[in-house]
């Protein structure tokens, strides 16, 4: 791991809130693998709108503007230019909030189990990081994202997955806040480890009855996640445009149908001798469409 999380811990405690200091560990903290991982905690009601986070996530990675003013640039999805927006999400005239969207850095991530090149990986510090140059392109880590946030460059002559990296070569690395919640003028983003987060996130439910919806979208969805919110009372996390998920991540979904395969005594001679046939006629199929040079020729 690049950065030395002990040290980093020790010193950025300004950052990650003295209040926080001082409480003993849970047992489920202490069975909780993923409680010192870097996380952060959106407080939508802390948000203005602002979008100073998004722009500065940005001009830190150097993304280009796409709109005519910088500033008032108001994309409607994450895509290859925006790693994290700030979404307006308005029930009535009277009734808004704004939500944030970006890769959530799960504790068990999809796009690390599906990838077949191992191009994600999930790092001991909690981070999802993405290497382009084992990329093929593919792109089953988009269609296997719980939260829509890898995007593809499709306007480049060298396409990538773009998503947000948690600014760990930028600022993890040197020990330093992530862009995004160092630039939030209302504190509405705050770093720390994940037990640290979701520990103030249960505080200011419990100090401010009546101000937030109970839950922390992140604790225990999907195996949970490092990138957390709370949400305004009277809002479901689902208006605010994230679904509903359980507690088991994707990845272990898939083998308990496997295994469940297994449990009902469905030969696995059947199954790879089904897998087997669809092979052999997926190969006739292209050695017919192939001369003896082994050119592919388009049907007609
Ligand atoms: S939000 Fe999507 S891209 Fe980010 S870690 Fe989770 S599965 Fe991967
Ligand atoms: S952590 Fe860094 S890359 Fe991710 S949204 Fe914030 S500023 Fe952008
Ligand atoms: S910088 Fe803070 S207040 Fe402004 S939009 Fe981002 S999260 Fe909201």
């Amino acid at each position: 791991m690049a950065v030395d999380r002990r040290s980093f811990l020790k010193f950025g405690a300004a950052t990650v809130g003295v209040s926080l200091l001082g409480f003993n560990e849970t047992n489920a903290e202490a069975n909780d693998e993923f409680a010192d991982n870097y996380a952060m905690l959106n407080d939508s009601t802390l948000c203005i709108g602002c979008r100073g986070c998004q722009s500065a996530c940005k001009e830190a990675h150097e993304l280009p503007h796409t709109g005519h003013d910088k500033r008032y640039e108001m994309p409607t999805d994450l895509n290859a230019q925006n790693l994290t927006l700030i979404q307006l999400q308005r029930k009535s005239e009277d009734e808004y909030t704004f939500i944030r969207r970006s890769c959530l850095h799960c504790n068990v991530p999809s796009c690390v189990s599906v990838c077949p090149v191992a191009a994600f990986t999930k790092r001991a510090d909690g981070v999802v990081a993405y290497d382009k140059d084992k990329c093929i392109g593919c792109r089953y880590c988009q269609v296997a994202c719980p939260f829509d946030a890898p995007t593809f460059e499709y306007n480049s002559a060298t396409p990538v997955v773009v998503k947000c990296d948690f600014c760990k070569d930028l600022r993890l690395k040197n020990n330093e806040t992530p862009v995004c919640a160092s630039i939030c003028p209302r504190k509405a983003i705050k770093f720390g480890t994940r037990k640290e987060l979701l520990r103030e996130a249960h505080k200011r439910i419990k100090d401010n009855p009546g101000r937030y919806n109970t839950h922390v979208y992140g604790e225990t969805e999907i195996g949970g996640t490092s990138v957390m919110f709370l949400a305004p009372a009277g809002f479901t996390f689902e208006e605010l445009g994230y679904r509903k998920w359980g507690e088991t991540p994707p990845g272990q979904m898939q083998e308990e149908i496997q295994h469940g395969i297994f449990k009902y005594w469905i030969p696995p001679v059947a199954l790879y001798g089904a897998l087997g046939l669809a092979a052999y006629t997926l190969g006739k199929k292209n050695s017919n469409k192939s001369d003896d040079s082994g050119e592919v020729k388009n049907e007609s």
